[in-house]
């Protein structure tokens, strides 16, 4: 396990230098199957393409089916598809990037598998780790898969359109997340009514442009 992850580790540290040469800001999107990571994209860049030159990287054991969602919408995007493993890792999304330019780019989003453990020991290269959790899946969540909370830039607290129906207990779990990470962003969102997601775009925004001319 110690050299799979030096040998991926190497392969992340050339991404991030490539990506530091493009000025491009990335984002490695991890969460729960059905956290809603997907649905996040397609608000994202209904928000901030075209001003935002972007593209996506989907990762999923099977199937197309999250890359056609992000085509339908004009933005450039490459399926990786693991044919059953549970995560992504560098090599894979080297492999990716030869389909994409990024001398036009100014941020790439990979999703990330759905799966709330191995992903987190994965380094893509990214400049920040952004966590959907659901109020669904319950506010148990972070710590009991804390690598994945611990080094999160940004956790956004998805569906909270469903608050009312679950006993997701918001000021414990935004308590845990900071006992974990006390510089993690908390945003509690909804990525099917649109509530409180300006401030994750505003979050991006600052970010590219802090990439794009380096202080
Ligand atoms: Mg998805
Ligand atoms: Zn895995």
């Amino acid at each position: 396990m110690t050299d799979i992850l030096a040998a991926n580790n190497a392969v992340a540290d050339t991404l991030r230098r490539r990506w530091r040469q493009a000025g491009i800001f990335t984002c490695n999107l991890m969460g729960s199957p059905g956290s809603g990571k997907t649905a996040l994209l397609e608000r994202t860049i209904a928000a901030l393409a075209p001003s935002v030159r972007l593209a996506v990287v989907e990762g999923d054991l099977f199937t197309r089916k999250d890359a056609d969602r992000i085509a339908n919408q004009g933005v450039p995007v490459v399926q990786i598809n693991t044919r059953g493993g549970c995560h992504l890792d560098a090599p894979m999304v080297e492999q990716a990037l030869q389909e994409l330019n990024p001398a036009e780019l100014e941020l790439l989003v990979i999703e990330n598998v759905g799966n709330l453990v191995c992903p987190a020991e994965f380094a893509l290269g990214e400049d920040a780790r952004v966590v959907v959790l659901s109020v669904t899946e319950g506010a148990d969540k972070p710590l009991k898969y804390p690598l994945m909370f611990k080094e999160a830039a940004v956790v956004l607290l998805n569906k909270v359109d469903l608050l009312a129906y679950t006993d997701f207990d918001m000021a414990a779990v935004r308590e845990d997340i900071a006992s974990l990470n006390p510089h993690a962003a908390v945003l509690p969102v909804s990525c099917r009514t649109g509530a409180g997601l300006t401030a994750w775009y505003e979050w991006l925004r600052t970010k590219i442009r802090q990439k794009k001319s380096p202080v």
